[in-house]
């Protein structure tokens, strides 16, 4: 702790000395440019040290005053406005009689001491003079257009997107002032690339933003999230769509999705069945209709068959570079056995996209011959050639590229839609 402080006393005293060097040359002193980015360093050197003091946990009783003052110090240093800066500094002396070390043991000396220079440090940190403003503002990227109300508060042209925003004296002196507007076109374009349209910022929570999805509803989301969105790490996805489709593949097993499941298990909804009793199902069970209902015996094994859409992966082998691709096909069962079924190697990974019930094994079959020819003619070049993937699949029907997954699905949604208005007539 003794040795943190010292050092962070040093970089405080180079700091002092960036800021009176800075004062002293004016906008008009070609070293001003120098001054500033010295100045900015040794900022960012004491904020550093400030952090590693605070981080440290007092080992014994002369450490606590020290990151107790260490405490106010980066607090100081850190203000955004001339109020919270001088009620830090006011807090040394409010509190003088805990930032001491009473003790008279050579170390207890040795802390008063270095608690006693650097409450002269930071009384000469609180008198640094309020030195030439623009040319701060010019090293920041800002002009300063004119002062507002008072001298503490200016309004800045952005010299990036040319336009105005206010900001305070003690921001554009002390710290990095942000264009709102710089910041608004940064997060629409990382929105854009998400595939959303950013609507603004959410004003209760600083970390959030608001953006509409392409299906229209409004989506409120980390700015972090979507970031990882644009960079295709992490999908988005619409809980309200998402819901909505949930509930549609439950009803067209004669289950009312109700919600969440109450327990809290993120795989479990809440569902009551036609005969009105309510249980809970896991919802990849409620995907492909497997599911007892516990108050009529009802069983899913007399349900019919199914449309699905699976997403192949097969890890890099040898010389052969990791590839992914998209099975359509049907089935007459729950297609658990879809590993063994694709005759897959242990390595490939399989995620079911879509499961879409159809009346019949019949309907099915006609359904999914249907479909592949319509994408064969469509888009002959999303066609896997067979000699591509015969090392690790074993099928006889079409394979897909990956690009084809929003075509298929528009087809699996018309194709649901029809059979969920034939099971409602029914
Ligand atoms: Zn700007
Ligand atoms: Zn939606
Ligand atoms: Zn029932």
């Amino acid at each position: 702790m003794v040795e943190r402080f010292a050092f962070m006393q040093a970089a405080l005293a180079l700091y002092l000395d960036a800021e009176r060097d800075l004062a002293h040359s004016g906008a008009w002193d070609p070293a001003c440019d120098h001054w500033l980015r010295d100045a900015e360093a040794a900022r960012t050197a004491l904020a550093a040290a400030l952090d590693a003091v605070c981080a440290t946990g007092p080992a014994r009783a002369q450490d606590r005053p020290l990151r107790q003052l260490a405490r106010i110090a980066r607090v100081m240093l850190l203000a955004t406005d001339e109020a919270e800066f001088a009620q830090a500094h006011g807090l040394i002396c409010e509190f003088s009689a805990v930032l001491r070390c009473p003790g008279s043991g050579p170390i207890d000396r040795h802390v008063d001491e270095m608690l006693a220079e650097a409450r002269r440090q930071l009384a000469a940190f609180a008198a640094l003079p309020d030195y030439a403003p623009e040319a701060t503002a010019a090293a920041k990227g800002f002009r300063i257009l004119a002062r507002v109300h008072d001298r503490y508060h200016l309004l800045l042209r952005c010299r990036t997107c040319r336009r105005d925003f206010p900001t305070k004296l003690f921001v554009l002196m002390r710290g990095q002032p942000l264009c709102p507007h710089c910041l608004a076109a940064r997060r629409a374009a990382l929105a854009a690339e998400a595939g959303v349209a950013f609507l603004g910022p959410d004003p209760d929570h600083s970390a959030y933003g608001h953006y509409l999805a392409p299906c229209g509803h409004i989506l409120r989301r980390q700015f972090d999230l979507i970031a990882r969105v644009a960079r295709g790490e992490t999908g988005l996805r619409c809980e309200t769509c998402h819901a909505a489709r949930e509930a549609a593949e439950a009803r067209r097993f004669g289950w009312q999705r109700l919600g969440p499941c109450p327990s809290r298990r993120p795989n479990y909804r809440l569902y009551r069945h036609r005969c009105g009793h309510v249980q809970r199902v896991a919802q990849a069970n409620m995907l492909w209709g497997q599911c007892d209902c516990a108050g009529c015996g009802q069983s899913w094994s007399a349900r019919p068959s199914f449309l699905y859409l699976f997403e192949i992966h097969l890890p890099a082998r040898g010389p052969r570079p990791a590839r992914d691709y998209l099975k359509l096909g049907y089935s007459a069962h729950p297609v658990k056995r879809h590993r063994h079924q694709l005759g897959l190697p242990p390595e490939a990974s399989v995620a079911v996209l879509r499961v879409v019930a159809m009346a019949s094994g019949h309907a099915a079959c006609a359904c999914e011959t249907a479909l592949h020819r319509q994408l064969r003619r469509a888009h002959p070049d999303a066609v896997v050639p067979r000699a591509e993937f015969a090392d690790g699949i074993n099928v006889t029907r079409e394979i897909y590229r990956p690009a084809l997954r929003p075509v298929i699905e528009a087809a699996l949604d018309r194709i649901e839609a029809d059979a969920g208005a034939g099971a409602a007539a029914s």
